[in-house]
């Protein structure tokens, strides 16, 4: 990759990773999971490529929420961060959280999803994206 792998990692220091191929599609998710999971009015990730992540530092620091549907939430154990989610039914399937790269990670939300579910507190940005009221088509 052009500048080499994108590497990220939490809030403490304790969890880095790397990833070592070029991220696939990211978008923004409204939804009150999302809302509660970062305490914001959106989450913005990425889709990874299939097996591109390696943890590189804390492995012992990445646990994980299981919901009883949807993706498995990775978060830091010692303080918190959210790193990344994987399929319950694939753990390949894995999309990591912007904020936790230490660079730009060369790609920008294509649109924003559960906007039915929006916080009342902040308007969802007017910036062109398409708008899903529940996950996207396909
Ligand atoms: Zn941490
Ligand atoms: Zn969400």
């Amino acid at each position: 990759m052009a500048g080499g792998p994108l590497t990220g990692g939490c809030l403490c220091g304790g969890v880095r990773f790397r990833i070592d191929a070029p991220l696939v599609v990211a978008s923004y998710c409204h939804c009150t999971r999302c809302q509660r999971r970062t305490g914001t009015a959106s989450s913005a990730q990425a889709r990874i490529a299939l097996g591109s992540l390696a943890i590189t530092q804390g492995t012992e620091l990445v646990r994980e929420y299981r919901p009883p549907d949807g993706f498995a939430k990775m978060f830091c154990e010692a303080c918190g961060s959210a790193l990344w989610s994987r399929s319950q039914d694939d753990p390949d399937v894995i999309s990591v959280r912007l904020g936790a790269f230490d660079t730009d990670p060369g790609i920008r939300p294509s649109w924003r999803q559960f906007v039915a579910y929006a916080a009342p507190w902040e308007a969802v940005p007017d910036d062109g994206l398409p708008r899903h009221a529940e996950r996207p088509p396909g």
